[in-house]
């Protein structure tokens, strides 16, 4: 029978498990900080998503989209959007592309309290602009190659990410610094550029998506 040496690190998790734990530990932190600074505005945690979620919004935002966001049924998102809506701080009227559909903003009352939470999880931004321009560049890429693995087994809701986005040119100029191209603004777009929450998102047909997605991963 074979026996192994053993070694101080036998019992070192593999590093895929260990970069899964890290992004959980990040999260638990932001996920206090939201929860401590939800509480202070008299908010439930879910309701606090929902307004960061409406931030930076110049369209309508449907209450579907929201509940895939959020993973948790259109019911109980749309719960939470009543609530906000009583207290002053979500907009519901009609949709801009469909006069029998409901869209949500966010009111200027809900703009103030989204600046306010965007002050009180500074600590995240803080930390992460404290790294080498080089680890950062890395991280993003990481983060965005983790994020088209997850988006294969459709477990990561839609984002307004540029690999979804219409305007998005995928390898126009491959091998450079900048190999991607946004039609949008007419200018090459380096990896370290790349968005994962931009404003002028336009969804491109799920075919080019899955593409662009595949081919980043
Ligand atoms: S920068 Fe914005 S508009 Fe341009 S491709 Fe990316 S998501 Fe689309």
């Amino acid at each position: 029978m074979d026996i192994k040496p053993e070694t101080p690190w036998d019992g070192t998790p593999d590093i895929s498990a260990r970069i899964v734990v890290a992004i959980s530990r990040v999260s638990s932190v932001l996920r206090a900080g939201m929860w401590e600074f939800a509480t202070a505005e008299n908010l439930n945690p879910t309701q606090a998503e929902i307004l960061q979620l409406l931030k930076d919004r110049s369209t309508g935002v449907r209450l579907s989209w929201l509940a895939a966001q959020l993973s948790v049924s259109p019911a109980s998102a749309s719960d939470s959007v009543a609530a906000l809506v009583s207290k002053g701080l979500v907009r519901k009227a009609r949709a801009e592309d469909d006069g029998r559909a409901s869209a949500l903003w966010l009111t200027d009352e809900g703009k103030a309290l989204v600046g306010r939470m965007m002050s009180a999880l500074g600590f995240a931004d803080d930390a992460a602009a404290a790294l080498d321009t080089q680890v950062k560049d890395q991280l993003l890429v990481g983060l965005f190659k983790l994020i088209a693995q997850l988006q294969k087994s459709e477990r990561f809701p839609a984002l307004r990410a540029c690999l979804s986005c219409r305007f998005f040119e995928a390898n126009v100029d491959p091998g450079s610094a900048a190999p991607h191209h946004c039609a949008l603004v007419k200018a090459p777009l380096p990896i370290a550029f790349l968005r994962i929450d931009c404003a002028e998102h336009q969804a491109t047909d799920p075919a080019t998506e899955r593409r662009n997605w595949e081919a980043f991963a």
